[in-house]
């Protein structure tokens, strides 16, 4: 008996993964439509300068990054001028994008490992960015969907709270558990930009601070929690 239990259980489990899919996909196509162009929002030119936003980036809004890189880097044009730095001089830069102790000390490690080990470069394995110093799941994700082109699932603040409101995950609110359980239901090709059009989303119709802007949002008729 117990065996058919467990049976119908995992029948169950399938089933309701197989309909997570197709939400999944469902949703990707009415936010492609919705939000064609959505790309990242911090400003880059070069690999490294996005490792260094997105470490600036936690706890500070992209629009402020985006300000204060421009003076770090008429400062400190490139990897090996940062290396070279002190971190106290980094801090005075990207202090207003908070915890800047912490994020210059670990600019400066994280250039002077790219200049010693990579030639300069940004590795392009996701457990190579790990290992640098400030780089988490997230920025190592949104490195490898922006700078490699390669699958990539970014689990912020937006995505998070938008998986959970629309009925991918249920009640999942640790980042990496997030990330696994979406890695099961979205196609590897769309992470990326996905996770970039969830941002868009939440900034502007999903948003966290204020009730959810269901009567204009268009995944509606798609999302658990419509206006709930
Ligand atoms: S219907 Fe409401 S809760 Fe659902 S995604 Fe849209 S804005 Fe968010």
């Amino acid at each position: 008996m117990e065996a058919v239990f467990g049976c119908l259980e995992r029948n169950q489990e399938e089933m309701k993964e197989e309909q997570k899919k197709e939400l999944a996909l469902k949703l990707i196509d009415r936010l492609k439509k919705e939000y064609p162009d959505a790309g990242c929002t911090l400003d880059y030119d070069n690999a490294w300068k996005l490792l260094v936003s997105v470490r600036l980036a936690a706890q500070c809004t992209d629009a402020r990054v985006n300000v204060v890189v421009e003076k770090l880097y008429e400062k400190f044009p490139d990897v090996d001028a940062l290396a070279a730095a002190d971190a106290e001089e980094i801090e005075e830069i990207v202090r207003p994008c908070g915890l800047g102790k912490s994020k210059a000390r670990d600019i400066h490690a994280c250039m002077k490992i790219l200049k010693e080990q990579y030639a300069g470069n940004v590795p392009d394995s996701f457990d190579a960015l790990l290992k640098l110093p400030g780089v988490g799941r997230k920025s190592a994700n949104l490195i490898m969907g922006d700078v490699f082109g390669k699958p990539a699932i970014v689990t912020d603040t937006h995505c998070i709270r938008l998986v959970n409101r629309m009925g991918l995950v249920n009640n999942i609110k640790d980042p990496k558990k997030v990330e696994m359980a979406l890695w099961k239901l979205i196609p590897p090709e769309e992470g990326s930009d996905f996770c970039h059009r969830l941002v868009y989303h939440g900034r502007d119709i999903c948003t966290a601070r204020t009730k959810p802007y269901c009567e204009k949002c268009c995944v509606s008729d798609l999302c658990a929690k419509a206006g709930v």
